[in-house]
């Protein structure tokens, strides 16, 4: 008798609502420690509501992206084709750093890992959705520093950098909001 997959267990559960993605910041160099977690639905029903060109990861993003993910390589064989072919989504999340306020962009894969791990391990290129700043903030659900919830709207503190609707592929007026967060990256669970 072999084991249940935990991921297949998971989607036969139906109601994946509450799927999160959490990161950890901070911690270090005077920074509190802060996790931030994003609704994934949410950010699933953004994209299918604002369609968008899908933006190919260079190897070298790809291959980060899978140093920092959990996932479950046996659930691999158990998605269809056709969905290990389709994009992932992820985010840039800007921090503001220096007192020159420079603005550095650093890559999250919110969604897709499975998809991203045969992808990597089949030598094909692998291309996420990319959610706009306005966008991402509105999938925080939780942002909690030093062991106490601010809630998100606690995450929003700097205006003028993000990722706008033209670099996410959306041929809209652009949207512009932002964060203000020294980041540094964790091992995430998705
Ligand atoms: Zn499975």
């Amino acid at each position: 008798m072999t084991l249940p997959c935990s991921e297949c267990a998971l989607k036969a559960a139906g109601d994946r609502a509450d799927e999160g993605f959490s990161q950890d910041f901070g911690g270090e160099d005077g920074w509190p420690a802060s996790t931030i977690a994003w609704l994934v639905p949410e950010a699933r029903r953004l994209v299918a509501a604002r369609p968008r060109r899908p933006l190919e990861l260079s190897a070298q993003h790809l291959a980060e992206q899978m140093t920092r993910r959990d996932y479950t390589p046996g659930h691999i064989a158990h998605i269809p084709r056709e969905l290990l072919e389709r994009p992932g989504l992820g985010f840039y999340f800007s921090t503001v750093e220096g007192p020159e306020g420079i603005e550095n962009r650093h890559l999250f894969l919110l969604d897709g890992a499975h998809r991203a791990a045969w992808a990597m391990g089949e030598g094909r290129p692998f291309s996420v959705y990319v959610l706009t700043e306005a966008e991402q903030l509105s999938c925080i659900v939780s942002y909690v520093v030093d062991g106490q919830e601010l809630g998100p709207e606690a995450v929003m503190l700097a205006p003028g950098v993000g990722t706008t609707d033209r670099e996410a592929g959306i041929l809209s007026r652009s949207s512009r909001c932002t964060s203000w967060l020294r980041g540094r990256w964790a091992r995430v669970r998705g």
